[in-house]
């Protein structure tokens, strides 16, 4: 299965980096929104998409972690991230669905920025099952 790229809607535009304000290609993998930057290889997720991911299933994480590329992002950074959907600053956080990986997130609407890379380090299989061992009766 191959994330397939999607054209923005009028009443869902395209959003920009948190880092280029360039807009970002927005991908469906399993019903799940990707938007990820084509310079930066960072990926942006509204507020609940991460945990979707992360608790879909085998093939959809598979899916998203083809979008997680970092082999051709040539700049990690341009300047401290702001939200893309209301310009709030992002904030270092470690979410609750991968406490070791740090991600930016919007305080404001929830939404999280991963620099490349660490989409693949949140959805890997191995860590799914951890957590599927700490959450009990979870899905
Ligand atoms: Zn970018
Ligand atoms: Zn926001």
């Amino acid at each position: 299965m191959c994330p397939k790229p999607i054209e923005p809607r009028r009443d869902d535009p395209a959003v920009n980096c948190p880092r280029h304000d360039r807009p970002m290609r927005r991908f469906m993998v399993a019903g799940i929104e990707v938007d990820r930057c084509g310079i930066c290889g960072g990926i942006w997720l509204d507020k609940g998409e991460l945990e979707a991911l992360v608790e879909s299933d085998k093939q959809t994480r598979a899916a998203a972690r083809l979008l997680d590329r970092s082999d051709d992002a040539d700049e990690a950074s341009d300047h401290a991230p702001v939200c893309p959907r209301d310009g709030t600053p992002l904030v270092p956080m470690r979410t609750a669905v991968k406490p070791f990986v740090e991600c930016d997130a919007c305080t404001a609407c929830g939404g999280v920025y991963l620099d490349a890379g660490e989409l693949s380090a949140m959805t890997d299989t191995g860590f799914a099952d951890w957590i599927r061992r700490l959450m009990p009766g979870r899905r």
